[in-house]
């Protein structure tokens, strides 16, 4: 019960709740305040004032105040149990009326608060030498445990088909992340289009929700540079970040969508650094090169990074180096 009503007092805004009933305030000052008529009695002159920070209201002329479910009981004419089964049918309305990207939203932000909850993911963020705790948080990274998410997301009144739709849960009715380290993707103008997880354990180390992986990665702030970086793995981003490589951005993979590329080319004349996987079958550096040859091809000046055999630029800082040291690469990339 009292988790229900820490979840109204989260998702149920007092002020969305009267709109909804057609109440009509208006702001009282410059504070959080709204006033209007009072709902709950016939008057005339305003004195029902509302405070959308608080989450509480109050009338002047009934002198009767209170938090949502109070306002419901008094509104709705029900008892305390009566108003608590009300607010859980109303947060199941508001949950169908959600987008998407709302439900990406809520579990990313649960994964964000896990992260803290379980040693085993900052010990797997350590071995991947990412320890700038203001930029986990800018990345908004997450760890899914698996097994609690399909409860939570419940609890804020989602179904389990708005779910299964998405990807987070899977037929089986299980969480689809389990033992992962989780990176919201976002589109430029903020909405989450996915989430990506990387195995902390033996499992395959990389899963997306079945859905389009959007835009380049944090290209809401990478598309102000004029010469950009490019990676496979978002962990070799949030190291280049951590070094202060801002300018580094990642389609996670080696491949380019046509999205990619027309985010890359918008201003054209955008210099690209490939900066993939040095591995020991080759494989990244024969992608580096035909995606080099495809950009250079579409008028991009064109450079290939190269690591130490077998090293990434993750496992390259995580032995070591310094941003003087990716500088130099960045100095000795090859031209196209
Ligand atoms: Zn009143």
């Amino acid at each position: 019960m009292g988790e229900d009503l820490d979840r109204f007092k989260e998702h149920i805004p007092l002020l969305e709740y009267l709109q909804r009933h057609h109440w009509r305030g208006h702001r009282a000052g410059t504070g959080p305040e709204f006033v209007g008529l009072c709902p709950l009695h016939p008057e005339t002159r305003p004195s029902f004032y509302v405070n959308t920070s608080k989450n509480l209201f109050y009338c002047h002329g009934c002198g009767r105040g209170g938090d949502l479910i109070r306002f419901v009981e008094l509104f709705q004419h029900l008892s305390f149990r009566q108003s608590v089964a009300h607010l859980q049918q109303v947060l199941a309305a508001l949950a169908r009326s959600r987008s998407v990207s709302q439900l990406l939203e809520h579990a990313a932000a649960f994964y964000q608060l896990e992260l803290h909850r379980h040693p085993e993911a900052a010990q797997y963020l350590q071995r991947r030498g990412l320890h700038d705790s203001t930029l986990l948080q800018e990345l908004g990274l997450g760890y899914a445990l698996g097994g609690n998410l399909r409860r939570h997301l419940s609890g804020l009144g989602y179904s389990l088909d708005q779910l299964l739709e998405v990807g987070l849960i899977t037929p089986q009715g299980r969480d689809t992340f389990c033992r992962r380290v989780i990176f919201p993707c976002r589109e430029p103008d903020g909405q989450i289009v996915n989430l990506y997880g990387r195995s902390i354990g033996t499992a395959f180390p990389h899963r997306l929700l079945p859905r389009s992986k959007g835009s380049l990665f944090a290209w809401h702030s990478v598309q102000h540079f004029s010469l950009v970086i490019l990676v496979e793995g978002l962990f070799d981003l949030a190291v280049l970040w951590q070094a202060g490589f801002r300018n580094t951005t990642c389609a996670i993979g080696t491949h380019l969508s046509s999205t990619h590329l027309a985010q890359l080319y918008d201003p054209p004349g955008r210099t690209v650094y490939i900066a993939f996987d040095r591995d020991d079958n080759q494989a990244g550096q024969r992608a580096a090169h035909r995606l080099a040859l495809h950009l250079k091809s579409l008028g991009f000046p064109v450079h290939i990074v190269h690591f130490p055999q077998g090293q990434d630029p993750n496992s390259y800082f995580v032995a070591g180096a310094a941003a003087a040291d990716f500088n130099a690469c960045l100095e000795q990339a090859e031209p196209l």
